[in-house]
This record gives structure tokens, sequence and C-alpha cells, in this order.
């Protein structure tokens, strides 16, 4: 156990139960629930025991409380982990809710550079296959132009 760890420290008062399910201090969305392990790990890679013992809580959480829910775990700074002892967020979902994973509306490829690739596709290369520089035809240039008539932060809008 850390001495400084937030979550352990919930369980210094409870001597009893290996799992806490709690609310978090700012809920994304009623119901958001925390469910976490007395036995401290990092995240989900340091232990797979305490980790599938406390997805299996979650699991039972979710089941027993219905609904549609995400189940949301993370490690590391940039997969955005705040604390340091392995967590997992409960998030009922309804239709409509307006909450965003943080990947929503992204996808691997960016549609602009999917769009650039189809231009490259239909005809900007020349006989080898090279993309054609010119004045007329750069790169920078076309995206742009992609970018005024999607009427983006730099372009203008459709004029009509
Ligand atoms: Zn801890």
């Amino acid at each position: 156990m850390s001495k400084t760890c937030v979550f352990c420290e919930k369980f210094n008062k409870r001597p009893e139960g290996d799992h806490l399910v709690f609310e978090p201090l700012n809920p994304v969305v009623e119901g958001h629930l925390l469910v976490i392990h007395r036995e401290h790990t990092d995240d989900f890679t340091e232990n797979p025991i305490i980790s599938g013992q406390l997805t299996e809580r979650a699991s039972l959480v979710a089941k027993i409380k219905g609904g549609d829910y995400n189940l949301i775990t993370s490690k590391g700074k940039n997969a955005t982990q705040t604390v340091p002892h392995l967590h997992i967020h409960l998030i009922p979902r309804k239709e409509n809710d307006g909450l965003l994973l943080p990947w929503s509306g992204q996808a691997y490829k960016d549609q602009l550079v999917r769009e650039i690739e189809e231009m490259e596709d239909s005809g900007l290369r020349n006989e080898n296959g090279e993309w054609v520089e010119s004045d007329n035809i750069s790169k920078s240039k076309v995206i742009s132009m992609i970018r005024e008539s999607k009427g983006g932060k730099d372009g203008k809008k459709n004029n009509r």
C-alpha cells in the first residue's frame, strides 16, 4: 500500500471488503461510478489477477443496475489516468446523452488526409506515380482549398 494513495486511504476506515464502489469527485453523468480494489496496483497491467477481480466486480455492479454502460480503465498519463491506483469507471449511457469518449469523432486517419489521398489517387499524380507539385497544384494549396470548402477555421464559408 502506498501511504499517499488517495484510493488506498479509502480502505483504511473500512476493515472489511476487497472492493469499493463510489461516485467520483467530478462525475461526468448521473450514476458515474468508480470501482477499486483494496490491493494497490498502479494499473491494469501490474497484476492480472487483481485486474480480473476488479473487472468481475464492476461487471456485476453494471449488470445489477442494468442499462447501457461504458467500462473504462486507463494506464498512464497519456491515456488520461490521473490516480495511479487501478480503478474502473462505470459510466451509464443514454441515447443522445451528448457524452463523448476521448476518441469520439476521430479515426486513425483524419478525413482531410483521406480526401487528399483520394485526390492523389484520382489524377494529381504524374505518370511516375509522383505527386504533381507546381505553383498551381501544391499539396498545401489543395489542403487550404479543402478547408475553405468546408468552412473551416482558416477558411471561408461557401459563397452563394
Ligand atoms: Zn492505492
